[in-house]
């Protein structure tokens, strides 16, 4: 069923704030509208789509990398990813979206349990083989992940590419023990980058990106799925930057272009670190 309501609050008051998106980053043959909610204030696409599946054929994100791009990504992802502390050491961590495993590899050591959620069985098999450890791959399955077993969830730009994010949020509440939390990044679609981009701004990534949850959207959102916002804030990303950049200049997404872009990407992210909406939050009731 096509649906033109408000993936959050349900309401269909949606104002059209950028039309025809074409795929900038994969060059897919696909072209997405997305409006704003008058109600809460989520942006999202319209309709939403079906099934995302087929926008991810060859998605970067889900392959192992050689060693030295894991690095240069580490480097360039660590100001808005979350680091666990001394505190943490005794906890389990689930890294929901996990992709190609990198960031629970970097996490090895500095938590006592990991455990993975990645929406493709396939994926989700590869991880836990390369890793050792288990990888969950439905959200009804509470036999590799049981309710009430994880201390900190963590989801990295994952939030933007769901349909369905209240099944998503509770499941997060029924997988986190008492007090746990939830750590999320997610792009910041009102920053000055993706009014200077508009559809070329890569954190807009259509047609991967459904919806941009953030401010009001999310803290209700939230609320209603029983948690409560502890910390919110701006991370450095300075990859948007560059490979808007890249898409300005050529209409597609050029590697070599995008490394060479990077040590100004960084520049121009340091002193305009808004990109990225970073929240902690916590479990409720
Ligand atoms: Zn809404």
């Amino acid at each position: 069923m096509v649906s033109f309501a408000c993936l959050i609050c349900g309401g269909r008051d949606l104002a059209l704030v950028l039309d025809r998106c074409r795929d900038f980053y994969l060059g897919l043959p696909v072209v997405v509208d997305y409006a704003r909610c008058g109600t809460c204030g989520l942006t999202q696409q319209v309709p939403i789509p079906r099934s995302t599946e087929g926008f991810y054929l060859d998605y970067p994100m889900h392959v192992p990398k050689r060693r030295i791009f894991s690095l240069a990504r580490n480097l360039l992802i660590r100001r808005v990813y979350f680091a666990p502390g001394s505190g943490d050491a005794g906890k389990t961590l689930l890294d929901f979206g996990c992709g190609d495993g990198s960031f629970l590899e970097r996490v090895e050591g500095k938590v006592a349990r990991r455990l993975g959620f990645e929406p493709s069985a396939c994926q989700a098999n590869a991880v836990s083989a390369r890793l050792g450890i288990p990888v969950a791959s439905d959200l009804a399955d509470s036999t590799t992940v049981p309710d009430g077993s994880v201390d900190i969830v963590t989801s990295h730009f994952v939030l933007e590419h769901l349909t369905d994010l209240w099944g998503t949020f509770a499941y997060w509440h029924r997988i986190l023990r008492p007090r746990g939390s939830l750590h999320l990044a997610v792009p910041n679609i009102d920053c000055f980058e993706a009014r200077l981009f508009g559809r070329r701004w890569h954190g807009l990534d259509a047609p991967r990106h459904v919806s941009f949850p953030a401010g009001r959207s999310l803290e209700w959102l939230a609320a209603k799925s029983g948690f409560k916002v502890i910390r919110r804030g701006t991370g450095v990303f300075p990859n948007t930057w560059g490979a808007s950049l890249v898409a300005a200049a050529l209409g597609r997404h050029h590697q070599a272009l995008f490394m060479l872009l990077m040590p100004l990407a960084f520049v121009l992210a340091f002193l305009m670190p808004h990109s990225t909406t970073v929240y902690e939050l916590r479990k409720e009731a």
